[in-house]
């Protein structure tokens, strides 16, 4: 999952801005090269050694207690995971860049407007962020080649299997707080990573500043975790509602449904109470155009009523594309109950008959009956 963040959303990147990377000298080349991923608007850029990371013996830990969950990929390709050496042979160097999807902006609940409806998590509510980062990375590797022939670029984010986090802190993007997630002191944690590992040494301008961790003895996001799922930096996964909304393909344990409360897609819980990530404490970049968001929420009555042509439109270009047609129906029924369970849901008995509906429908996938009836057994049982 990522943080999971065209100079402008889905345009091609401005050719005169990346043009300093091809006249500056070797030794300004590092410092050229962070203004411009500034100017191509990155909010955020370091470099960094290409080295081994420092937690593979944590990783085989989290990986062995299998706090993973189902996300089995996680554990393919380790090798290159713990040493971007092994992803780009001879890598030297990294770049890490991070975009600002969201400021600190109180977030609210999902308008009900006598509707029901899912919240969407703040980095899936514009474009797909994979799309709008890759651009823009790919831009620079493919000019850095230009100039560099004989070395080699490779662009990451999120899909590709390196600790993006360890390499932002130690590029200087900012500290993984107790909630795993990197703050950057300025940009807080409504960032998204990505970066180049490249054979070309790009020592950064100046010592990168690793931020040292400002967490002290916080424990909001620990506290407020619905479902229980940080420890002090570790989050088990499989109780994630992040991973068990986007990543989890099969059924939700009923025993952590009325948890997920009304987040269809995603969860924001743990950032949006860090204090970092308060407007008033920081003043951060404006969220770049990207993610402007073109949703919040959706309405779970119309979720349930898709077929996989009018989900492929209404989520076109947007990352909640990630989750499958009967993923979203699954979060959605898990939802309907969650607010049928609610006091004042007598308006919505239409969402009631439908859950009934799907439940009965032998057309409908597995996972989705499936779920329908979990839900009406709960609410059964509190005589609802
Ligand atoms: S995203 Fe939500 S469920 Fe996951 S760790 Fe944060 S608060 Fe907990
Ligand atoms: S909420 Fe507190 S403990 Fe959690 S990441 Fe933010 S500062 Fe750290």
């Amino acid at each position: 999952m990522a943080q999971a963040n065209s100079p402008a959303g889905g345009h091609a990147v401005d050719p005169a801005r990346l043009a300093p990377l091809l006249s500056a000298t070797l030794a300004d080349l590092p410092a050229v090269l962070l203004d411009v991923c500034r100017s191509i608007g990155f909010a955020q850029a370091g470099l960094c050694e290409a080295k081994a990371t420092a937690f593979g013996d944590e990783l085989d830990r989290w990986l062995a207690d299998g706090q993973q969950g189902s996300m089995g990929w996680l554990a393919d390709h380790l090798d290159a995971r713990k040493d971007p050496r092994r992803l780009l042979r001879g890598a030297t160097s990294m770049l890490v860049v991070a975009d600002q999807y969201a400021d600190g902006t109180p977030d609210q609940p999902a308008a009900d407007g006598g509707r029901a409806r899912g919240r969407i998590a703040r980095y899936a509510r514009g474009r797909d962020y994979h799309r709008s980062i890759k651009r823009r990375l790919h831009a620079l590797c493919d000019t850095l080649r230009l100039r560099f022939p004989d070395q080699q670029f490779r662009a990451f984010s999120d899909i590709e299997p390196v600790l993006e986090r360890e390499h932002a802190a130690r590029a200087g993007l900012g500290w993984v707080g107790k909630h795993t997630l990197v703050i950057h002191p300025v940009s807080g944690s409504y960032i998204l990573l990505g970066g180049i590992v490249s054979t070309l040494r790009l020592d950064p301008p100046a010592a990168p500043r690793v931020v040292a961790d400002r967490c002290g003895t916080c424990t909001r996001c620990i506290d407020a975790c619905p479902t229980q799922a940080i420890t002090p930096y570790r989050v088990n996964a499989s109780r994630c509602i992040s991973y068990l909304t986007i990543e989890h393909r099969g059924p939700i344990d009923p025993a952590m449904q009325p948890a997920m409360g009304d987040w269809l897609f995603g969860c924001d819980i743990c950032q949006e109470v860090c204090p970092h990530n308060q407007p008033a404490s920081r003043r951060p970049r404006e969220a770049h155009e990207a993610y402007a968001p073109a949703r919040d929420s959706l309405d779970l009555l119309e979720v349930l009523g898709w077929t996989p042509e009018q989900r492929g439109r209404e989520l076109s270009g947007t990352a909640i594309k990630r989750a499958r047609l009967d993923m979203l129906k699954r979060n959605a029924l898990i939802l309907a109950g969650n607010r049928l369970s609610q006091p004042g849901a007598e308006g919505l008995a239409g969402l009631r008959a439908r859950i009934a509906a799907i439940a009965a429908d032998a057309g409908e996938p597995a996972l989705v009956r499936e779920t329908a009836g979990q839900v009406l057994a709960r609410l059964a049982s509190l005589g609802r």
